[in-house]
């Protein structure tokens, strides 16, 4: 599924060169590095703001507690997605209510999410998944109208484009992860929320920071959650790699999607428009998922599943509040879905044996 030690030699290069600055500038958290790459993330997001924080769970609680939601607060969400949406949710002290999702992208859907609506509802929490920028225009109107915000989970999106808007520019808040597997990723855990709002971004890089205003000054209940120097540094490397990167992920999506030719594999519809999918993540959809998994395994193929248990089946959540009618299509797809491998350092010769593996099923 991923390969990291494909990684070219002269982006190695680069990369020992950029930890090897830090280590001989004898400054390692919160310093010159992580501001820069603040800097550069937000510009190439095209937000105002961004403040690097510890992992992407950590930007979604962030997030939310920077704009005041928390305990008696719900939020709506989906049951497909990362774990940490949901957990990053109930870190900030509100409660997720799931709604179901867009069966040809796996998204949320906007017309479940409008009938989670409650007089405690303060926000909706969007994830563009799979790499797919999700219905922002949509999400932005319904938000409008019922008074609440709207974040971005953007953990899986880096780079994608909802219409002339990146993600991460629209929602009140966006939170992202830079975990190793991400289109951008760090050599460890690392993450980031954006935001237009100067008032938002200082009060998450007090969160960040134990909840500190100035030197033992503390404001707010905050945490320990800061991106260090050598992360930081690794991810101004990276960054420069990332437009050819999702180039490349494009290419490989479209092959797939050329090449897949099966009445029993369903591959998850395309956007219109390029732009809008990163594809973080190649996800098929079939009735007898795991037959097709071991086929591809028997010919060297390994698979994954995003997701396997919609979050309501977890232990943790089965008192989570559902859409009034249920979230029926979140659970067709948990039963179908196959991530196919999708990364930029797979060969062409790799991507046509993936296709024929795929096309062989019976
Ligand atoms: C990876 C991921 C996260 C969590 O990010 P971490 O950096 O691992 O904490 C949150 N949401 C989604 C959709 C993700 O894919």
């Amino acid at each position: 599924m991923n390969d990291f030690k494909r990684e070219p030699e002269p982006l190695i290069q680069a990369e020992l060169g950029a930890m090897e600055r830090v280590l001989r500038s004898g400054w390692w958290v919160l310093g010159e590095e992580v501001r820069t790459f603040e800097k550069e993330w937000a510009s190439k997001c095209g937000a105002a703001h961004a403040v690097g924080v510890a992992s992407g769970l950590d930007a979604l609680e962030i997030s939310l507690r920077a704009l005041r939601i928390g305990v008696g607060d719900e939020v709506i969400t989906t049951p497909m997605t990362a774990f940490a949406t949901v957990l990053g949710i109930l870190r900030s002290g509100a409660q997720p209510v799931l709604a179901d999702i867009d069966p040809d992208t796996g998204i949320l859907d906007a017309e479940s999410a409008k009938t989670c609506l409650s007089d405690r509802t303060r926000a909706l929490m969007a994830v563009h998944l799979y790499g797919r920028a999700a219905p922002l225009d949509a999400f932005r109107e319904l938000c409008a109208d019922a008074g609440i915000a709207l974040l971005e989970d953007c953990a899986q999106a880096h780079g994608a484009r909802s219409g002339a808007n990146p993600v991460g520019t629209v929602g009140a808040v966006s939170a992202w992860s830079f975990y190793p597997t991400k289109n951008l990723g760090a050599i460890g855990d690392a993450g980031a929320l954006t935001t237009n709002s100067e008032e938002v971004a200082s009060k998450a890089r007090c969160l960040r920071n134990y909840g500190q205003s100035a030197r033992y000054d503390h404001a707010e209940i905050g945490l320990n959650s800061r991106l260090d120097e050598l992360q930081a540094a690794i991810l101004r490397v990276r960054l420069e790699c990332l437009d050819a990167w999702i180039h490349r992920r494009r290419k490989v999506a479209q092959q797939y999607a050329d090449g897949m030719r099966n009445d029993a594999v369903r591959v998850l519809s395309l956007p219109q428009n390029p732009a809008a999918h990163v594809h973080h993540l190649f996800v098929v959809v079939c009735e007898r998922r795991d037959e097709l998994a071991n086929h591809l395994r028997a010919r060297g193929v390994e698979t994954l599943i995003h997701y396997p248990v919609p979050v309501h089946h977890q232990e943790a959540c089965r008192t989570f509040r559902l859409a009034p009618r249920g979230v029926p299509r979140a659970e067709a797809h948990a039963r179908g879905c196959l991530s196919i491998p999708c990364h930029p350092h797979l060969t062409d010769d790799e991507i046509c044996h993936v296709i024929e593996a795929v096309n062989a099923f019976r």
